[in-house]
């Protein structure tokens, strides 16, 4: 199939597209570049670099690539970002993503997976989480991604769109060839690796006072090649509707500390710091449907294989792909 990948530049995307490749898939990648790595774009792929948020952008795109389906990673993902801009969330994540369907429905295309998340649900009742849990998310990043669900659910009512929404859980960990680099980086485990690295001193840990067995809040990390895989199962099924992506394992981020120091022999000093706004204590999935819809079976599930890739990764690319 020809499969138009949009933030086929950024972290999942970038990795996803490469299975796809590996798999026989054709696939056109579209970004914009703002925030993902021209040289993240696997070789194999066409790349075309424009902005959801510019109408004539993606429908140029789509219509001279004119694929069989749509891969939806392209967005702003920053919790904290987004409760201190929340706008910027819901112009890109919202009305990109509308910009996106609207090519789409104008040039027949007739499925999208989408790049969904955990932070849809909020504060969660249940741990695990399951997909019938209610959404009440607690940031304007998961409200942006909520909003999207709601447009491709109507879509789908309406105008026959077929969509997949993965909620995803803490994406970790990395291929061969690509990686994670944010800039600023946010996330705790490349900032954990830094510290081994040498490029700072110290973690940060925000928050010793969560009520959890440490204190320290607890996140189900999953493996990017895992996540990647779930997408082909989602793409090349019929299935329709939201699936969990997560190990059903959450780690604090003392235990995520300890595991990067077994890995790197680094002793990472870390450090207390206040709580960061819109993190909610536990979040672990319930991802049986996706095992049993999409027969999606984590072949790395374990957090000390996934830091050692990650390891593997930064210590290759010590500066990101900038290097
Ligand atoms: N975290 C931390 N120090 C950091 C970065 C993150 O203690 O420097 C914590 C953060 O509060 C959260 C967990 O690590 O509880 C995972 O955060 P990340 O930003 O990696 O992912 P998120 O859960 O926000 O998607």
């Amino acid at each position: 199939m020809k499969i138009f990948v949009t933030g086929g530049a950024g972290y999942i995307g970038s990795v996803t597209t490469e299975l796809l490749l590996d798999r026989g898939h054709e696939v056109v990648v579209f970004d914009s570049l703002e925030r993902g790595h021209r040289k993240a774009v696997d070789e194999r792929a066409t790349f075309v670099q424009g902005d959801l948020r510019n109408p004539g952008d993606i429908q140029d795109a789509m219509a001279s690539s004119k694929p069989d389906a749509v891969m939806h990673f392209a967005a702003f993902a920053l919790v904290g970002e987004s409760m201190e801009d929340p706008g910027i969330y819901f112009r890109n994540n919202v009305v990109g993503g509308l910009n996106l369907v609207d090519a789409m429905l104008a040039n027949e295309v007739p499925r999208i997976v989408f790049s969904s998340t955990c932070a849809t649900y909020g504060q969660p009742e249940v741990i695990p989480m399951h997909e019938d849990l209610p959404q009440v998310p607690q940031n304007p990043y998961g409200e942006s991604k909520l909003q999207f669900e709601g447009i491709l659910r109507w879509m789908r009512e309406r105008k026959n769109l077929q969509s997949v929404f993965l909620r995803y859980f803490n994406a970790a960990g990395a291929t061969e060839k690509f990686g994670e680099d944010h800039d600023p980086e946010s996330h705790l485990i490349p900032l954990i690796l830094f510290v081994a690295l040498g490029r700072r001193d110290n973690i940060k840990i925000f928050g010793d006072d969560y009520e959890t067995p440490d204190g320290t809040c607890i996140r189900d990390y999953i493996h990017i090649i895992d996540l990647a895989q779930a997408h082909i199962l989602a793409l090349e099924g019929t299935m329709q509707g939201a699936y969990n992506l997560g190990n059903g394992s959450g780690y604090s981020v003392r235990e995520v500390i300890d595991t990067a120091r077994e890995v790197t022999g680094h002793d990472i000093p870390a450090v207390t710091a206040p709580r960061r706004p819109g993190d909610p204590a536990r979040l672990v999935a319930a991802a049986e449907k996706a095992h049993r819809e999409l027969g999606w079976k984590p072949r790395y599930p374990d957090l000390k294989t996934i830091m050692e890739h990650a390891w593997a990764w930064h210590q290759k690319h010590p500066n990101g792909y900038e290097a």
